[in-house]
């Protein structure tokens, strides 16, 4: 089985986008009427996804995507904490729909309701509502919810320990993910996502967060952003810190998916981090939708390019399914039921 550990609900119905649009408005005419829950049928929901994803996962020959709301829509700076709690509930709403319509293809990870300023403990409720009633396995989580001004604590900090006593409580990971920029100096995908992955590693190696909870898992996304390529600098920086090395440190608890859209950028990731650390991905739809004209494929289709590389089975094995068992121990349960 391939599991692909990162996929957005790009391609909802543009109800949702009615509702958030009108959820914006009424924040600047608060006398204004509730705004209505979105309608959207089940066909709806399978168009919106026999055209995009589950055609990619035909296609690409992949079997299960790790499913959540769109990350670039969660725009935790929006409005205050209850304009988040409404958004969030329902985009995880729906992302249990697309899974309860296609058990086999997709299983759900959810969006927090954080918002600037507000303890992240707060979000521990919709995270255990997502686990224990919609059956997710883990969440994602956005370590600047002011959307690019980054004036949030670092996420080693006692400010986010609430919420990762439920998460250690629950048994699920955290993929560490930004949502939209609002600072122009940052775009989205190509910069403060990217930022936002390599920041985290550096805050992770210079705490004893893992000391705190030894059972912590963060995913960090887009191929851990710079991570792999400083490998070099980071070892280095954490022996001159005199902590421990980074194998012992960190990498019990950190994983880095595959959305690196090109080869040589897999050959890197492979050749660097543990392969128990590595988890697949591609982030389709989204990120980056072309085709490469010196390949004639999708960028995003990177399951190919673990395909091509001159490495064992049994390592392809865990990157496409054995470790993602590890990361999401709520997996299996959830493939036994569908099943
Ligand atoms: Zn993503």
């Amino acid at each position: 089985m391939i599991i692909d550990c990162h996929g957005h609900y790009t391609t909802a119905p543009a109800e949702l986008q009615t509702f958030r649009d009108g959820q914006i408005a009424a924040l600047k005419n608060p006398t204004n009427a509730a705004v209505q829950q979105p309608k959207i049928s089940d066909d709806q929901i399978r168009e919106s996804l026999e055209k995009a994803q589950l055609k990619l996962q035909r296609e690409r020959g992949t079997d299960l995507t790790v499913f959540s709301p769109r990350a670039s829509a969660m725009a935790h700076h929006i409005g205050t904490e209850t304009t988040s709690l409404e958004w969030t509930r329902v985009c995880n709403d729906l992302i249990q729909r697309v899974c309860g319509l296609y058990p086999e293809n997709f299983v759900g990870v959810c969006q927090l309701p954080q918002s600037p300023g507000v303890a992240p403990g707060n979000s521990a409720a919709e995270l255990e509502r997502c686990v224990k009633d919609l059956g997710f396995i883990g969440c994602n989580l956005n370590p600047d919810p002011s959307g690019g001004l980054w004036n949030s604590p670092p996420l080693t900090d006692r400010h986010w320990y609430p919420l990762y006593e439920k998460m250690v409580e629950l048994d699920v990971p955290a993929m560490v993910h930004v949502s939209s920029s609002c600072n122009p100096n940052f775009h989205a995908t190509g910069a403060h996502y990217i930022n936002a992955d390599t920041t985290a590693f550096m805050q992770f190696l210079t705490s004893d967060l893992f000391k705190d909870f030894p059972t912590l898992r963060f995913i960090i996304p887009h191929g851990g952003g710079a991570v792999p390529f400083h490998w070099g600098r980071y070892r280095g920086l954490a022996q001159d810190m005199k902590r421990p090395p980074l194998e012992e440190l960190l990498l019990k608890n950190v994983f880095f998916d595959t959305c690196v859209y090109h080869l040589p950028g897999i050959e890197l990731l492979l050749k660097v981090v543990p392969v128990e650390n590595i988890l697949f991905g591609s982030e389709m739809v989204g990120a980056v939708r072309g085709i490469d004209p010196r390949t004639g494929q999708y960028y995003d289709d990177t399951k190919r390019y673990i395909d091509a590389l001159p490495i064992p089975a049994a390592d392809k094995n865990k990157v496409f399914e054995q470790n993602a068992y590890r990361v999401y121990p709520r997996l299996k349960q959830r493939l036994a039921k569908a099943g």
